[in-house]
């Protein structure tokens, strides 16, 4: 099994938030209108493909399909006080129609969880190919980062801010497509104007505006861009200490004191910095991720024939049949999340 950064944790504080609004050969995957009429009782379960700090993602099938299944215990939900978060990313992945996130078909509930059926990208995290590669190519990382940033566009055009680009959740679906998952902190704003002051996602990923407390926005991405285009590149994120409170010490402090590896040129750290500038109004492509696509380490990098799908991606996952599961790490079977009951009906609508 393929060790994880330490530093990548998650971070599930939520310490306020004053936003205005808040198989086989023959297995194939689902688009949203052939699934319409799944029960919960008719999904097989075939494998877990992740577990995180709510539970777990298992790989279902139905009618010879494949789907990942994300379960959610309530009560665990209820006591770390992540109700609105779960609504959120039910909410924004349903108004969500773009070929770089993830699809979800449907929400079931119990009264021990809440369930999420979803598109199976069986080609697993673009971060266990990334640990497989150790870092990838300037190509590759350019592949990925075009990736991230149509995705990102997507949900500024409707106000919603991601708040947690990292490798681990971008998936490769079976032709290695990449595509965003984990929409748990996610969140719409009132306007292109709003802002919002939770403190969540991960923290060597994590915009110091978000760290000071200053209210945040679509900034956080930005930033976050050039944390990704970084790890990509190098392997591991910048702003790495065992202790988060360093990591954020550090990212406070920015680039300027930081040694960068012999993977990274000088055309690739400008744009890093570029990303990274510490007024979130200041970062290239904020407000219009154009400018950062015609930087000049984008050059030659052909972003229509990326869009149409012309361009061949540079991992195409091996896969024996689309209920294969070896891009993905082995987890065990059982987790110690809380699985007690939760009647308190806060779920009613999901
Ligand atoms: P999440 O909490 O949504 O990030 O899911 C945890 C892990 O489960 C991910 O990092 C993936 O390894 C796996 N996973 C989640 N959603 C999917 C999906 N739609 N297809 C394949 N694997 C998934």
């Amino acid at each position: 099994m393929l060790v994880r950064q330490i530093s990548h944790q998650l971070l599930h504080l939520k310490l306020h938030d004053v936003s205005s609004i808040d198989g086989d050969a023959e297995t194939s995957h689902e688009s949203i209108n052939d699934s319409a009429q799944i029960q919960l009782s008719n999904l097989k379960t075939i494998d877990t493909l992740g577990i995180g700090g709510y539970g777990r993602v298992n790989l279902v099938t139905y009618n010879n399909k494949a789907f990942a299944l994300k379960i959610l215990n309530k009560a665990h939900l209820k006591n770390t006080n992540q109700k609105e978060h779960i609504k959120n990313e039910k909410n924004i992945l349903l108004a969500c129609n773009s070929d770089f996130i993830i699809k979800l078909n449907q929400t079931f509930r119990d009264s021990k969880r809440l369930y999420l059926l979803m598109e199976y990208c069986p080609g697993g995290e673009v971060f266990t190919h990334l640990r497989i590669k150790g870092k990838f190519e300037e190509e590759t990382a350019k592949y990925y980062m075009a990736a991230a940033m149509e995705a990102i566009e997507y949900l500024h055009s409707k106000c919603i801010i991601y708040r947690d680009l990292k490798p681990e959740n971008m998936l490769l679906d079976k032709n290695g497509y990449p595509k965003l998952a984990d929409f748990g902190f996610a969140k719409k704003l009132s306007s292109k104007y709003g802002s919002t002051f939770t403190f969540c996602g991960t923290v060597n990923y994590v915009a110091p505006e978000m760290i000071l407390n200053k209210g945040h926005s679509f900034g956080v991405d930005i930033w976050a861009f050039g944390i990704f285009m970084y790890e990509l590149l190098s392997g591991v994120p910048p702003f790495t200490h065992a202790d988060p409170i360093d990591t954020y010490k550090a990212i406070i402090s920015g680039f300027e004191l930081m040694e960068w590896p012999l993977s990274i040129n000088e055309q690739t750290k400008s744009l890093i910095c570029k990303f990274c500038r510490m007024k979130p109004i200041h970062r290239l492509g904020y407000g219009n991720l154009e400018y950062a696509r015609k930087d000049e380490w984008f050059k030659g990098f052909d972003f229509e024939a990326f869009r149409d799908r012309k361009m061949r991606p540079p991992i195409i996952p091996k896969l024996k049949n689309l209920t294969d599961t070896r891009n993905f790490e082995k987890v065990p079977a059982e987790d110690n999340f809380s699985s007690d009951e939760d009647c308190s009906d806060w779920d009613f609508d999901f």
